[in-house]
């Protein structure tokens, strides 16, 4: 993949709407169940807004009752970034798209089988496209 995406900070704000802005770019979250792929049940995959890198696919997200998108586990072969982040006073990890650095979300050890794992990722920071 080339490396066409905004790379200053002016540039992803003039790339992305104000909302998905705030969320990729300044780590926002957006409110629970409120996002676009919620209940996105189709086949297909799961892109990063901000620069189109295939991160998740249909096959491992499930209903977590959140309120934001979850999946046990990033697809094949995705390059994923993972930041501690003690923000909010909390302890968490945050994943980042690793090809842009785009925020997604956290990932969180209360997942169901066969990983265990739960991320938790904004809609806003994924663009689905379904299985042709
Ligand atoms: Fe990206």
């Amino acid at each position: 993949m080339n490396d066409d995406f905004p790379k200053s900070d002016e540039d992803w704000r003039r790339a992305l709407s104000p909302d998905a802005y705030q969320i990729l770019r300044k780590k926002g979250t957006e409110r629970a169940f409120t996002g676009r792929h919620l209940n996105e049940k189709r086949p297909g995959d799961y892109l990063c807004a901000g620069c189109g890198a295939p991160l998740f696919s249909s096959a491992s997200k499930f209903d977590s009752g959140s309120g934001w998108p979850s999946f046990h586990q990033p697809r094949t072969g995705a390059r994923i970034g993972e930041h501690r982040d003690t923000s909010h006073g909390m302890i968490r990890t945050e994943v980042t798209c690793g090809r842009c650095g785009s925020h997604l979300g956290h990932v969180f050890p209360d997942g169901p089988r066969p990983t265990g794992l739960r991320y938790c990722i904004n809609s806003a920071s994924l663009d689905f496209k379904p299985k042709a």
